[in-house]
């Protein structure tokens, strides 16, 4: 529809909104369900933005969606979801309305399930309980995400006032900031990602909120935490998120070793933020770069500021090593996967064969499977620093550059 029922022009352009997610909502409707577009696709349409996912809300449960799309798989044990398969691996994701399971009297056996139900601990670990549409907004983290659309009457649903902090240009919690921090403390990690992506303030009492929860970050499951963090550098903002981690103290429980680097001293702060703002231009062209490469490059002017070696014999033991204890620390207290890690080292250990601080022989060291990505993260770093130009053009017209410092005669393996 052009205009919806009573007259207004619909607050979202309908040929902006996906096909197959309109598919979704009117087959839903079709079997008797109530169903919303909803979320993040909801906010950004209404930035004018071009949403990364279109996501739908409904009253039918799990299985009920399960059953009324062939080409449909449930997902998550905690947290069921319906994923719908499209041509080209588009996924549309459906998930049942759910109240905020705090808010909710728990049953007997959830009670006992969870051993959670005396309100004391207000960190959520349990939250299957399904609910109302309206309910289903209060329990989301901000109200520009609480948003639902109804695509066939053409209006935005606003439980939470989401539109006004949408005008205003406000990420602030859904119901008490101080609450809802503490509930889930991942949700630091989101305020600030939506602030720099999205480029909103956050409201003061939220923020205020974010600065208390702080402390509870090391309760919340590593994985999510180390999840939202690749958000942040994946969505291009490493940069400004980083430093409104750093100004929240955030740094010293999720990033330990660039907190340390960034209280070294203002250079290497300035160091460290060029870094991540050479990242964020690349990840800006939409260059597809993997999270071992996004932490690999955050990481080299931390890795290049190992101590200085006192011999040039011991010069490549330390410094191979101190990466591997830098890496070693991020699986040990950030669960990265080892996968991940390993490609984050061997990254980190070429960047001193390119710069030329250590020979090796070239043509070898070209065929090696990383090379190309070796060399993304190095020409970033030249980006960030201005150091290395002429290594890298040897490199880029497939030469090898001479060799900076003595290296020793003995080659080591690859
Ligand atoms: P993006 O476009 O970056 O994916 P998004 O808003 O879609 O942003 P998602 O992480 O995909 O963010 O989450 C989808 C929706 O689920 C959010 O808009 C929000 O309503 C809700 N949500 C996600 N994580 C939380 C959380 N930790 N607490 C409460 N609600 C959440
Ligand atoms: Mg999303």
């Amino acid at each position: 529809p052009t205009t919806t029922p009573t007259g207004e022009p619909p607050a979202i352009d309908p040929s902006k909104l996906d096909p197959d997610a309109l598919k979704v909502v009117l087959r839903l409707h079709q079997h008797g369900h109530q169903a919303y577009l909803v979320g993040g696709c909801v906010r950004d349409l209404l930035l004018g933005r071009r949403p990364k996912d279109f996501d739908v809300a409904t009253s039918a449960h799990p299985g009920e969606v399960r059953a009324t799309f062939r080409n449909c798989r449930l997902i998550g044990r905690r947290f069921r979801l319906a994923h719908v398969y499209f041509k080209g691996g588009k996924i549309i994701e459906v998930s049942t309305f759910r109240a905020n399971p705090l808010e909710m009297e728990p049953t007997e056996e959830e009670g006992a399930e969870n051993g959670n139900g005396n309100g004391d601990d207000l960190l959520i670990t349990h939250d299957n309980v399904f609910g109302t549409a309206e309910q289903d907004a209060r329990r989301r983290d901000f109200t520009i995400n609480g948003l639902f659309y109804d695509v066939t009457e053409g209006r935005v649903i606003d439980y939470v006032r989401g539109r006004r902090d949408l005008d205003e240009r406000y990420i602030r919690t859904i119901g008490d900031p101080e609450i809802r921090m503490r509930e889930d403390p991942v949700r630091i990690l989101r305020a600030v990602r939506f602030a720099s992506k999205l480029d909103l303030d956050i409201e003061s009492r939220t923020y205020a909120a974010m600065e208390g929860a702080v402390e509870d970050l090391p309760r919340c499951a590593p994985a999510r935490l180390l999840e939202e963090t690749f958000r942040l550098i994946r969505g291009g903002v490493a940069a400004p998120s980083l430093k409104l981690l750093s100004a929240l103290d955030a740094l010293k429980i999720l990033l330990p070793p660039v907190d340390a680097y960034l209280k070294r001293s203002r250079e290497s702060e300035r160091t460290f933020y060029a870094f991540a703002e050479a990242l964020d231009r690349r990840v800006a062209t939409g260059e597809p770069l993997d999270d071992a490469i996004l932490l690999a490059t955050l990481l080299v002017p931390i890795s290049r500021a190992a101590p200085p070696p006192e011999e040039a014999e011991d010069a490549q033991p330390s410094v191979a090593q101190s990466i591997e204890d830098l890496l070693a620390g991020f699986v040990q207290s950030a669960r990265l996967p080892r996968r991940i890690a390993e490609r984050c080292r061997l990254l980190l250990l070429a960047q001193r064969t390119l710069s030329g601080e250590r020979r090796r022989r070239g043509a070898a060291f070209r065929r090696h499977p990383l090379f190309g990505e070796a060399l993304t993260v190095f020409e970033l770093s030249v980006e960030a620093t201005g150091e290395f130009r002429e290594a890298l053009g040897a490199w880029k017209s497939g030469e090898v550059p001479p060799a900076r410092a003595e290296a020793p005669a003995a080659e080591e393996k690859a």
